[in-house]
């Protein structure tokens, strides 16, 4: 290859096509990108200068395969910001991220490319499309219309004012927050109070203070620091402290929220007002699973009537305890209490060491454990190959095939915390699946995880919690590799939010199961297979306060739902607003100068707004989906072929209630859930 020529935009000529890594340098990506900015510009301007009359193929079709080297490269670049980066490519980021956010814009306002879109759309039942077809249309016309393409000049102008406030406050508030968590620390000078506390919270504490040029411990609101000191430390009055100032954030201080709170609340919903919908709530479920409000309300009131006898059960057992605790008794529980109590009751009931499971975990036994369901549910084989560049040497590469030995996809593998890559685990892709004429392309996916590396002595040896994990993000990796749609940006996981994490929970579900752990839960030395005790403690101790835990997630989806679904112009109280709320599903009592909408960043900062509920929802349908499997067998082909057809290569080709029906035979009930939760017997 001439030495000149960037490696990102000729064709790979790789195995498979897979991304170059060992070509590719951080110069390469500006130029990229510019230069594939520029194509995807004209591509979308071939669209719009078209001489012919819009029609599906020349207007819709076309737009879903402009951007294609676009896509390639931010995928490859973003990905490696994510598990890859160093200051270059951060630096490369920020500069690249405007760019490519105005190109999007420029897109979505097109009012040529609208025209056309809108003519295809305002015609479409006279069209012969098929329901993958129709579903395409559909989002991209919405695209434009819920961005205000069919308003007036005088509304689009509001709309865009209104558009830019919010993204100033929603910034603002998230400051805010910040501001307020950073505001406050707990110095202490000795350790005298913090007794309870395990050696490992100390020291970070020490760290913390030394970082401040001070003696002694400082604790702060950040989770790290405030979830182990809640759960551990002895000392109720310093616990109170804490809890308080935590729930105090920005309400009523120097950094307070309440107006902010106010203000996107009632642009939100002048947003969808203007738009033509009833409120906010409506117009984000318009494109998810529930669709509207009165879904989502009633599966709330639906699941809270079910868990509230069980969360008083579990609260009154709290109570009795702490009262007995003979250490440290306490007659009537307070919010400052409830990690504390609960941690200790739940290791007099369930003394799980996570350091007895371990040695069932190695990792390699539960990779090939996950690989072996994979082939047993849906005929799948992998092999490990060197034939494939790696953007770093910890990453594993697999051929994936078929039943039938045909290619399915490539599959990355990336399992080690390193610097550059941040926290936590996920699946993304570096290629997509879609249809080119008669070939079928296929997928390049790949599962991103932080877990405990191997030692000299020891393999990786894997935390029940961290196999649970695996399991989860190689869900969403078989969404991936299954995928098989004619248009690419319906494939795979581009779906609605509320339907995305049932491939991946639902597959969770074999970690529980005897049948499953057989296969791939065997001690790294001595190959026993896991005692059965233990899985029975895993599940008893999986739902440990259930009832509790349910009450207080709705509690979130209902405070999200009770500011976006209503006209919230005659809200002036934030607090006694949530109230209103909490009364519902509070069994401590609450404490005057807390306040949680004001520093709800999920709701208010990020993009959760009218979507908190989809928690709760996901696991409705992995428990329902999952049952189906139970009663035919956790192996069972037909089963996993129907949930294969039905929705992991569907992507996101048609209204996921429509696809789940097919799969189930009905509508997602709540009782799998409530039975798998323990709520009812
Ligand atoms: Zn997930």
């Amino acid at each position: 290859m001439n030495t000149n020529t960037n490696p990102l935009l000729v064709n790979f000529e790789t195995f498979q096509d897979t991304a170059p890594f060992s070509l590719i340098k951080e110069s390469h990506y500006e130029s990229a990108f510019a230069k594939a900015i520029e194509e995807a510009r004209k591509e979308i301007n071939a669209i719009t200068e078209n001489a012919a009359q819009p029609n599906f193929e020349n207007t819709i079709e076309a737009l879903d395969a402009s951007g294609e080297l676009l896509g390639r490269i931010s995928s490859i670049f973003f990905n490696l910001n994510s598990a890859e980066t160093n200051d270059e490519i951060q630096r490369i980021a920020r500069e690249v991220s405007p760019k490519l956010s105005d190109f999007g814009n420029d897109v979505t306002l097109n009012e040529e490319l609208f025209a056309r879109v809108k003519v295809v759309y305002e015609n479409r039942t006279a069209l012969d499309l098929t329901e993958e077809q129709k579903t395409l249309l559909e989002k991209q016309y919405k695209r434009f219309s819920r961005n205000g393409a069919n308003l007036d000049e005088d509304k689009k102008k509001r709309l865009r004012a209104i558009d830019s406030e919010l993204s100033q406050l929603t910034l603002a508030f998230g400051e805010n927050v910040l501001a307020a968590t950073n505001a406050y620390e707990l110095h202490l000078e000795d350790d005298s109070r913090l007794s309870g506390l395990p050696e490992s919270a100390k020291e970070a504490a020490a760290e913390t203070a030394k970082a401040k040029n001070k003696e002694g411990y400082v604790f702060t609101l950040d989770y790290p620091s405030y979830i182990p000191f809640m759960t551990y430390v002895d000392d109720r009055a310093l616990r109170e402290e804490l809890s308080k100032a935590f729930g105090a954030k920005s309400y009523k201080d120097e950094y307070d929220n309440q107006e902010n709170v106010l203000k996107i609340a009632q642009l939100r919903y002048e947003r969808a007002q203007l738009l033509g919908y009833e409120t906010h709530a409506h117009f984000i479920l318009e494109e998810r699973m529930a669709k509207t409000p009165e879904t989502v309300n009633n599966f709330s009131q639906e699941i809270l009537e079910k868990a509230k006898p069980a969360a008083q059960r579990e609260f009154d057992e709290l109570q009795e305890f702490a009262r007995n605790y003979s250490d440290n008794p306490v007659e009537s529980l307070k919010k400052w209490d409830a990690a504390y109590y609960s941690e200790k009751l739940k290791q007099k009931l369930y003394s799980l060491d996570d350091e007895l499971l371990k040695p069932y975990f190695k990792l390699e036994n539960v990779i090939n454990g996950v690989f072996e369901i994979a082939s047993r549910l849906y005929g799948l084989s992998f092999e490990e190959t060197q034939e494939i560049d790696k953007y770093h040497p910890d990453v594993l590469t697999y051929v994936v095939k078929n039943e039938d030995g045909s290619l399915n996809s490539i599959f990355y593998a990336d399992f080690f915390p390193r610097k550059g890559k941040r926290n936590g685990a996920w699946m993304t892709s570096f290629k997509n699946q879609w249809h080119e004429q008669d070939v079928n392309v296929r997928p390049h996916i790949s599962n991103v995880c932080n877990f405990t590396k191997p030692t000299a002595t020891k393999p990786s040896l894997l935390t029940f919690n961290e196999v649970t994990t695996l399991f989860h993000e190689f869900g969403h990796a078989l969404h991936g590799m299954l995928a098989d749609t004619k248009y690419r940006s319906l494939s795979g996981t581009s779906v609605f939010w509320d339907f995305v994490e049932l491939p991946s929970q639902v597959l969770e579900n074999w970690c529980y199961e005897k049948e499953a752990l057989e296969i791939f839960a065997r001690h790294y030395e001595t190959d026993e297979v896991i005692p059965l005790e233990y899985i029975e403690k895993i599940k008893a101790a999986a739902n440990f306060q259930e009832g509790l835990q349910t009450l207080r997630q709705l509690s979130f989806g209902m405070m999200d739902m009770s500011w976006h679904g209503i006209d919230p112009t005659a809200i002036t109280d934030v607090k006694a607003h949530e109230r209103k709320i909490f009364n519902q599903t509070d069994l401590y009592p609450d404490v005057e100068s807390s306040c949680m909408s004001t520093s709800f960043a999920h709701i208010f900062q990020g993009g959760y707004s009218a979507g908190y509920y989809s928690y709760k929802w996901a696991e409705v349908l992995d428990a329902d989906a999952f049952e189906l499997f139970k009663q035919n067998g956790i192996f069972d082909r037909p089963t996993a072929k129907k949930f294969r057809e039905h929705i992991l290569s569907k992507g996101g080709t048609e209204d996921p209630m429509l696809l789940y029906t097919r799969f189930r035979g009905s509508e997602p009930k709540i009782d799998a859930l409530l039975k798998r939760a323990g709520l009812v017997a």
